[in-house]
């Protein structure tokens, strides 16, 4: 199991933090140091504008325990993270942000929680946050939701920069567009499971600006739709649009035929009757066959696109004898 050269591999995703990152690498130099880990920093520049490369470039020289991976363009959290993942190389993964908000100080208990307890991921709680008001209430809304759709309770903080994972999880998650909120769930449905949390002290940002805007909650809220409906449907969309679709037709053909009868019976009853188109309830029948028969061609349409997927059948399987 442990074929690993090195005990710990330090992720740190920066867009325009060249303040902070001299800061930042001392300090992981220090912790690293009083515990006798062994240890690689990864910097990944997500196309920052500002020095931070030359920064990076300087630290390196100077330490060869940590390495840089230079993005073109400014490509977005999550594809900073995963290129970072790819490159890993230590026993446990621990991931922060360079804007010394999360402290490294938290890394020997990290580790021993993945390597002695056993976890697979230990997602970081900033329970006492230093963030403006604006931010934090909508997080607590934002982490009840997540906590309802991914099945995971006992997270607090999806969110969080700092955690931790055993090598093996990141290696097996594809962390792309703005997933870097959802990792949790991510791993979840790749199958990892034992996933737990640890408290952790957060601090105001000291240099820079956040790199993120209120749209992140808007973001975040459709990103949980999209990694609800790909684990549960994604390799058989027609059990949700079929099921949709042929209720919604059922119930305007049934309506339908009671307002066409309702008229007919009324004809051959002698009685007063009115046209079928006269009826408010003939329109909402008919838009629900209309709008049935929709969702059924979306399950069909999913249906193909999952079968031409080359990776229907790739499964994470952990053992075989
Ligand atoms: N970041 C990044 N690419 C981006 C935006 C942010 O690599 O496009 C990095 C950023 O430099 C920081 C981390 O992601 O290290 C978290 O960003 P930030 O501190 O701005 O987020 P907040 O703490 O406000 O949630
Ligand atoms: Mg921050």
């Amino acid at each position: 199991m442990n074929n690993h050269q090195i005990d710990i591999s330090v992720i740190v995703p920066l867009y325009n933090e060249e303040e902070s990152l001299p800061e930042l690498a001392q300090w992981i130099e220090r912790v690293m140091a009083e515990n006798h880990f062994t240890y690689e920093i990864i910097f990944v520049n997500d196309g920052s504008t500002d020095r931070s490369w030359t920064v990076i470039e300087e630290l390196a020289e100077k330490n060869p325990a940590i390495h840089g991976i230079s993005f073109r363009r400014n490509y977005g959290k999550s594809p900073a993270l995963n290129t970072g993942f790819s490159a890993a190389q230590g026993r446990v993964v621990i991931t922060m942000d360079a804007d010394l908000q999360d402290s490294p100080d938290e890394i020997p208990e990290l580790y021993r929680m993945i390597t002695e307890e056993g976890y697979d991921l230990v997602s970081g709680w900033k329970q006492k946050r230093y963030d403006p008001l604006s931010k934090t209430i909508p997080t607590k809304l934002f982490n009840a939701t997540a906590r309802k759709v991914s099945g995971i309770h006992n997270l607090h903080d999806f969110n969080c920069g700092l955690k931790a994972y055993r090598c093996e999880v990141v290696k097996h998650i594809e962390v792309y567009g703005d997933m870097h909120r959802y990792i949790p769930y991510l791993a979840k449905n790749a199958g990892f499971n034992k996933i737990g949390e640890k408290v952790v002290h957060h601090q105001a940002r000291k240099y820079g600006t956040t790199k993120f805007g209120l749209d992140r909650f808007v973001n975040g809220y459709l990103d949980l739709m999209t990694l609800w409906f790909t684990s549960k449907f994604g390799a058989k969309p027609m059990h949700f649009f079929g099921l949709l679709g042929s209720l919604m037709f059922f119930i305007g053909l049934i309506s339908t035929m009671v307002v066409g009868f309702g008229k007919l019976w009324r004809m051959k009853q002698g009685l007063p009757y009115s046209l079928v188109a006269d009826s408010p309830y003939f329109y909402l029948a008919l838009t629900m066959m209309l709008l049935g028969s929709q969702f059924f061609l979306a399950g069909f349409i999913g249906e193909i696109i999952a079968r031409n997927s080359t990776r229907r059948n790739d499964y994470e399987i952990n053992a075989r004898l």
